[in-house]
């Protein structure tokens, strides 16, 4: 795939080829119920284009083999590639070393990582965990479960009507007992893209680390984890067009080096004795038994194709398909878009008068359209705005503005069903 070019400030859709995108994506060309598929739920995994399922199939055909335990022909071609993935993922959020990403089985698991290896070891009775109301039950129930074996206290920052933080109340919340600050970058639930370099900043005044929730920002946005300053950031490759059962948690050197390991294993040890064990230096300390070889080797070439077309160019497409949508789904009588955040991903939250999600879901997927429906792991969002659930329309840079019609048809059809 060549480079796509596109002006940031072109409203106009035809600068970006998306044809050309979508022919890379051959599930696309699936019908669902005897329609065109036409695939919204992004969000929980967006879709793979042929050269990372290529790069999978010549890895499997001619490369596989376990790693850093042999010294024949495959093994070592399997520890180079593997070693290559995370340098892809090391230059894609510009971390400092290589050594400084730790493959994981995803967002999920590095977060538990990161309780683990950091909060079991140093948050102590009484100590203070600042998360947000935004945040996806990966990063509120691994902290609870912290919270209760240590009785530290958790503290939440409340949101306002358009989902957005509010940073007064967040900056309120810090006093000496603040331990740990738990961050998502972009809602799931509402796309509300968070302030996170100030507040990675004014938590930094008080010494106190920061773990970025980053599922649902790496896919749509250039990250520097540097310039950021944040001490953790995670996210997963199957938002990002890449496979299932991996993902990376980035952390400063620093922090890696004093965490204590959270798995125990193969790998991640420098001697064994049944007296003692030494660890293994980082990233291996973190990396127990056989990782997922071929996983981190599909994410790498993921990493390729989205760089190849940019992810500033990818953040620009998606935007105007965003504000496409809100303006033509505004107009239909009924809707109400949940998160109206003045800084949002292509993720649109709606719930209709009178209808329940699950039933739009339900008559959409009649129509080939696959969008999401019920809390997203969100709960105490949809207990914000006092609903049980919303339907979830998330865009990807292969979805086109067509989609975008088809969606309001849909829903229009539903009130037709259902009204
Ligand atoms: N955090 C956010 C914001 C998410 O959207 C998700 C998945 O939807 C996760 C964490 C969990 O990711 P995974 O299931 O890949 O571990």
């Amino acid at each position: 795939m060549n480079s796509v070019t596109i002006s940031r400030q072109a409203d106009d859709f035809s600068v970006f080829d998306v044809d050309r995108i979508r022919a890379d994506f051959p599930i696309l060309q699936l019908k669902v119920n005897g329609r065109p598929l036409i695939y919204l739920d992004n969000a929980a995994s967006s879709q793979m284009p042929q050269p990372v399922i290529d790069r999978l199939v010549r890895y499997q055909t001619t490369q596989h083999a376990n790693i850093n335990r042999a010294v024949h022909y495959l093994s070592e071609i399997a520890t180079t590639e593997y070693d290559n993935a995370r340098c892809k993922l090391q230059q894609f959020i510009n971390a400092r070393e290589d050594r400084e990403i730790i493959f994981t089985s995803g967002t999920t698991d590095s977060i538990n990582l990161v309780m683990h290896g950091y909060g079991r070891k140093f948050i102590k009775a009484g100590d203070e965990i600042i998360l947000t109301t935004l945040e996806h039950h990966s990063n509120i129930v691994p902290w609870q479960m912290l919270a209760q074996e240590k009785g530290a206290i958790i503290r939440v920052v409340p949101i306002n009507d358009q989902g957005e933080l509010d940073i007064d109340e967040y900056e309120n919340l810090f006093n000496e007992r603040t331990k740990f600050v738990g961050l998502i970058h972009v809602s799931n639930a509402l796309g509300t893209i968070n302030p996170i370099r100030r507040m990675i900043e004014y938590a930094h005044r008080y010494s106190v680390p920061v773990l970025i929730d980053g599922a649902q920002a790496a896919p749509h946005m250039t990250i520097d984890v540097q310039s950021l300053d944040c001490d953790f950031y995670a996210f997963s490759a199957h938002k990002l067009c890449g496979p299932t059962g991996v993902g990376i948690l980035y952390g400063k050197a620093t922090l890696l080096e004093a965490m204590q390991p959270f798995k125990g294993g193969g790998d991640m040890i420098a001697s064994v004795t049944f007296e003692e064990t030494i660890y293994n230096t980082i990233p291996h300390k973190f990396e127990a038994g056989t990782p997922p070889i071929a996983a981190a080797i599909g994410f790498g070439a993921a990493i390729d194709y989205l760089t190849t077309i940019g992810l500033d160019q990818i953040a620009a497409y998606e935007h105007m398909l965003l504000d496409y949508a809100t303006a033509i789904l505004s107009e239909i009588p009924g809707v109400k878009i949940i998160g109206t955040a003045a800084e949002k991903t292509a993720v649109i939250s709606f719930t209709l008068d009178g209808i329940h999600p699950h039933d739009i879901g339900t008559i959409l997927n009649q129509d080939g359209i696959a969008v999401r429906t019920g809390h997203h792991c969100a709960q105490p969002v949809m207990q914000r705005f006092k609903v049980p659930a919303t339907s979830r329309a998330s865009f990807a840079f292969y979805n086109k503005k067509t989609d975008v019609d088809a969606l309001a048809t849909g829903i229009k059809t539903v009130q037709k069903v259902f009204l």
